[in-house]
């Protein structure tokens, strides 16, 4: 690396709840197993799965009933999440004698920034994430694997090199070979149907997207283009925040300004609508769900106004967020004074593989979200095949306010 590189780690823990749940029965260990809301309730969801589950092709999100068609033994284990959590505080406790640039990145990972701290504790950066990666399982019991890099997109790529118990470096002098060669999917952010759009465009592997012209990738993919090409070039300069610092907020948001005024309540529904369709498929696209929704309206006068409120549970449903901005709309505009732009933003994203978790503590809810979320994404694998016009929500249709399939 570099001498002004910073020596970034992302450490994963290796599938967390299923080896803590091993950790207390072992015999566990011998036998395809999964933890999932609640095994009884057979609409419940698989929130993570042994190696030998694995092996049956038994994933993480699918409902329990979709698992055990794969892998009829499958032993089911109720989620404690109190106990996950403890876990999660004594792995990430251990870090912070390391350092103090740690930062959550879900229950199970974190980032570690040790450039500052390094000489303390020898200065070799690989025999430090080994010392870092020994030390987890001598204490508590769990296996991780460190990647180490000098960013952070880099360092979470590494993670995924090798599992479980294990280090893996990319570095200046190896990337080209180590990291353009893994598949683009691998890169965070890249979700299936952008895999499927950059293989589109013969763009399969890392090094390609690396290769490719930024500004086809600004057209196709708008800011999520520019960060891709950048993170392929290993160019993320993005901080490890300290302990205890909020978690930057990231968000999805779409706009449009309208070939006419809009007026009526019509008018904002159908805009509303098209607009929520579209930040939520985006959403889907990177895998995250959003908590709050944010409104921004701008009359004709060029005035601003923004309003936001939290979403009753984490979604990247089109319905939801359409039915919160339409609320924002209705307490905060006079319907009938003419809108020049709307804007829907989602704020406040986390992964869904967290919001999965959240929301299997509401098992009642978890079934019919899911047959909603799988509708969306059929939409999704629909507008991949033929064109974001193939499915328009009902309303948007033939509208007059240039709203088109490109919104
Ligand atoms: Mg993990």
């Amino acid at each position: 690396m570099a001498l002004t590189d910073r020596v970034i780690y992302h450490i994963d823990c290796n599938a967390f709840y299923a080896s803590v749940e091993e950790l207390f029965h072992p015999e566990l260990k011998r036998v395809p197993m999964a933890v999932c809301g609640d095994p009884e309730a057979r609409r419940g969801i698989i929130l993570a799965k042994n190696e030998l589950a694995k092996g049956f092709g038994v994933k993480t999100a699918e409902t329990i009933w979709q698992a055990k068609r794969k892998c009829p033994e499958l032993v089911l284990r109720p989620a404690r999440h109190r106990t996950y959590r403890e876990y999660c505080e004594r792995v990430n406790a251990i870090y912070e004698q390391y350092t103090s640039q740690v930062q959550r990145f879900g229950i199970d990972e974190s980032y570690l920034d040790v450039t500052g701290s390094l000489h303390l504790f020898g200065g070799d950066p690989v025999a430090l994430a080994h010392e870092t990666r020994k030390r987890v399982t001598r204490e508590t019991g769990l296996t991780v694997s460190v990647g180490v890099s000098w960013c952070k997109i880099f360092a979470k790529l590494a993670s995924d090199l090798k599992k479980p118990d294990a280090v893996s470096v990319i570095s200046r002098e190896n990337y080209r070979e180590v990291a353009w060669s893994l598949p683009a999917a691998c890169l965070l952010f890249v979700g299936r149907n952008t895999e499927a759009e950059l293989k589109r465009w013969r763009i399969s592997t890392i090094g390609q997207l690396a290769a490719a012209s930024p500004e086809l990738l600004r057209e196709r993919f708008g800011k999520l283009g520019d960060q891709l090409h950048a993170y392929a070039n290993g160019l993320d300069d993005s901080p490890v925040l300290e302990i205890g610092e909020e978690e930057d907020v990231h968000s999805v948001g779409n706009g449009i300004t309208f070939s006419r005024d809009l007026i009526s309540y019509e008018d904002i529904h159908t805009s509303v609508t098209a607009l929520s369709d579209s930040v939520a498929s985006r959403m889907r696209r990177y895998g995250l769900k959003g908590t709050t929704v944010q409104v921004t309206i701008k009359d004709t006068k060029l005035k601003v106004i923004t309003r936001q409120k939290p979403l009753t549970k984490p979604t990247y449903l089109a319905a939801d967020l359409s039915r919160a901005a339409m609320e924002l709309v209705e307490a905060s505009w006079k319907i009938g004074s003419p809108i020049r732009m709307l804007t829907i933003t989602a704020l406040k994203l986390i992964p869904e593989e967290l919001a999965a978790e959240q929301l299997s503590l509401f098992e009642e809810d978890a079934s019919k979200r899911e047959k909603r979320e799988r509708l969306e994404k059929a939409v999704d694998g629909i507008r991949e095949k033929f064109g974001r016009g193939s499915v328009l929500p009902g309303g948007v249709l033939g509208n007059d306010l240039g709203i088109d399939e490109k919104h």
